[in-house]
């Protein structure tokens, strides 16, 4: 018989309190990296092993269906593979197929994957725009209202106290919301928050099936528990029932899902519902070296409001290594381009590409990177948002400009030209405070920048070149793979974990984002920037520029920032300081670049050795002078910034 696993060796203390409590209430309250979600899946495996409990009685609930994959995964590994780990509506879907017959004497109806058409349908009725994104901003809105357990007619006054922005007047907004939902049940079909209803409605209103349902699941285990909302919490209060064997784990500073109607509520007050629970708190922080722990700590530590249950400081367990870094850039291109060749070189030095993250507030924000890294030929993937050629807002903005493009003499002044017609596709001048509206708009603004580039570069090019440019960037853009890079927003990459992390975009209005206008609505931002920061291992590197890409508007670096960049670093400069220095060429000029990849230099070692710790130090130095002069001499006569890095094509 094969050896069984000890599941309660590489554990600390603590850790083994959780995993070997008797059943009932469990809450282990630790932040980033402590081994919460090692800590429920040893627990889970060792109660089976025990036979404590039977592996399909027991029920592992977590927010993405990647998580609750790889809590399987790790749960086989551990030998206990009979036991159920799934989303909230995965686990939802499957109960209620079992138990709707039962209940209604029909099918169970129809799931719908995404409910835009009869929203549409349901604004159309109203004489309300069924263009996309405000068709996506009204779903948005009754997908809160859903899972904060407001109905149409209290969203008025709920909306008023949670301080919501509506996309429409609250009052036309509960007709449509009731227009969506008569719409629905008259179609017999189901969208995801009706799974979770449905399900917790039949085990409140039938005590049988709730009997039958009881007599199989009997254990429940939670990860990510700040992040659940009332309906998920009013679920999983269905199926305990009187019961209390519940574990749940979780990290109030990394609630991010508060705008959706999250709460950490529930995990605070645990011990308080259940006074007889097992409470633990981690404080060793297993994935991250000493000099990023210190890095979060300070992120989180200067949140305005800490309340108890939140206060908890990650002490770091793993060996020194390198400080994290930071860099300022120009515009968004150079920013992309020198992390590019920062993961080059960590690529150069072993680390797999698997192994690096390029995290960022909104999915427009990938583009630049998608570009640089396809440029420099290595492979990426984009996790939780879609590709940016992918994108509807830019496949029907490429469908205009082709068209504008057909019709076009070349005459000249092209980024103009690009933003009138992309006004058809709904281009406005100011930004949509937020929403699925500004994400829209942010990725039309990055076409338009792509041709404030082009012309940069190439001054004579009209609306044709730049059509042909767009294709082709839409063509040469890789396709994802599994083992490249990591693109992916701060919200993707909640529970995961990295070598190598590069924070990018660290300006004002991004993060935090330009609608975070309340001071709870920014300090969740500062919390995503506290799970950004704690998903790196080793390498943790934050920058921001000081443009978009060929823009010239000035932007601020991220408010977050403050304290948190070294008094020796050369970015640590206060702004207006920076101003000032820039306008003379001589300060300027003694600002110490790596002389590899031109980030500012941090420390004196660095300054004394004259290149980044990230850099390798075998460069071959006479190539590195010779490209530089031809790059140079290649940018004067295109008139182009210095920075922009050619590639091998334009070499030759
Ligand atoms: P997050 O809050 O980001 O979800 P977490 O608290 O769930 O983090 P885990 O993902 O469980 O943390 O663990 C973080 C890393 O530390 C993992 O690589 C895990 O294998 C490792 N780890 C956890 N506990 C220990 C331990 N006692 N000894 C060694 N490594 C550990
Ligand atoms: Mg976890």
């Amino acid at each position: 018989m094969a050896e069984q696993p000890r599941l309660l060796e590489g554990l600390d203390p603590e850790q083994r309190q959780a995993v070997a409590a008797p059943r009932g209430p469990v809450c282990v309250l630790a932040g980033a990296g402590t081994g919460k979600t090692r800590t429920i899946t040893h627990r889970i495996a060792y109660l089976v092993q025990r036979g404590l409990v039977v592996p399909r009685q027991v029920l592992a609930v977590t927010f993405t269906a990647r998580a609750a994959g790889e809590m399987r995964t790790r749960l086989r590994a551990l030998g206990a593979g009979g036991v159920q780990a799934q989303t909230f509506h995965a686990a939802a879907f499957r109960q209620l197929r079992y138990f709707w017959p039962r209940v209604h004497d029909t099918g169970m109806w129809q799931l719908m994957d995404n409910k835009f058409r009869l929203v549409a349908n349901a604004a159309n009725k109203l004489g309300l725009s069924t263009e996309r994104e405000d068709v996506r901003d009204l779903a948005g809105e009754i997908e809160w209202a859903k899972s904060s357990l407001i109905g149409p007619e209290q969203y008025p006054e709920a909306a008023a106290r949670a301080g919501r922005e509506p996309p429409v007047v609250p009052a036309q907004f509960t007709r449509v919301f009731a227009g969506y939902e008569a719409l629905k049940n008259r179609a017999q079909s189901l969208d995801f928050d009706d799974l979770l209803l449905h399900i917790a409605a039949i085990l409140e209103d039938q005590p049988e099936v709730a009997e039958e349902f009881r007599a199989q699941y009997r254990s429940f285990v939670v990860d990510e528990y700040q992040d659940v909302n009332p309906l998920q919490q009013r679920v999983l209060d269905a199926w305990l029932g009187p019961r209390d064997d519940l574990t749940v784990v979780g990290d109030a500073n990394q609630t991010i899902y508060s705008f959706a109607g999250a709460s950490p509520r529930w995990l605070i007050g645990f011990a308080r519902r259940f006074p007889e629970a097992a409470v633990v708190r981690l404080e060793r922080d297993y994935r991250s070296t000493p000099q990023v722990v210190e890095l979060a700590n300070r992120v989180i530590g200067a949140a305005r409001e800490r309340p108890a249950g939140t206060r908890l400081k990650l002490v770091g367990q793993r060996p020194d290594g390198p400080r994290p870094d930071f860099a300022e850039y120009d515009d968004e291109a150079e920013e992309a381009e020198a992390i590019t060749r920062k993961i080059a070189a960590l690529a150069g030095r072993g680390v797999p590409l698997s192994e690096i993250a390029v995290l960022f507030r909104v999915n427009a924000q990938s583009e630049v990177y998608e570009q640089a890294l396809s440029d420099a030929e290595i492979p990426y993937q984009v996790r939780g948002g879609e590709r940016f050629f992918a994108r509807p807002e830019v496949r029907q903005a490429m469908v205009v400009l082709r068209g504008a493009a057909a019709a076009d003499d070349e005459v000249d002044d092209l980024p103009g030209a690009v933003r009138d017609a992309l006004r058809e596709v709904g281009l406005t001048d100011e930004p949509p405070a937020g929403g699925a509206a500004r994400e829209r708009w942010e990725s039309l603004i990055a076409l338009v920048e792509l041709a404030e580039e082009l012309v940069a570069a190439v001054p004579e090019a009209g609306l044709r070149r730049y059509a042909a440019e767009l294709a082709g960037r839409a063509e040469s853009q890789h396709p994802p793979t599994v083992e490249g890079v990591t693109l992916a927003s701060l919200h993707a990459a909640k529970g995961l974990e990295w070598d190598a992390v590069f924070l990018v975009g660290l300006v004002e209005g991004t993060l935090p984002i330009q609608h975070a206008d309340t001071d709870a609505a920014v300090e969740e931002e500062r919390r995503l920037l506290y799970v950004g920061a704690t998903r790196a291992r080793e390498h943790l590197h934050l920058s921001w520029a000081l443009a978009r890409a060929g823009g010239r508007r000035f932007r601020r670096r991220s408010r977050f920032l403050h304290g948190l960049v070294p008094d020796d670093h050369p970015a640590a400069l206060p702004v207006r300081g920076r101003q000032q220095q820039e306008a003379q060429p001589r300060a300027k000029a003694t600002t110490p670049r790596c002389r590899i990849c031109e980030s500012a230099l941090s420390g004196t070692l660095e300054i004394k050795l004259g290149r980044c710790s990230t850099c390798p130090s075998d460069v071959d130095e006479d190539l590195l002078v010779r490209l530089k002069a031809w790059r140079g001499e290649r940018a004067r006569q295109l008139k182009v910034p210095a920075y922009v890095v050619f590639t091998d094509a334009t070499l030759t």
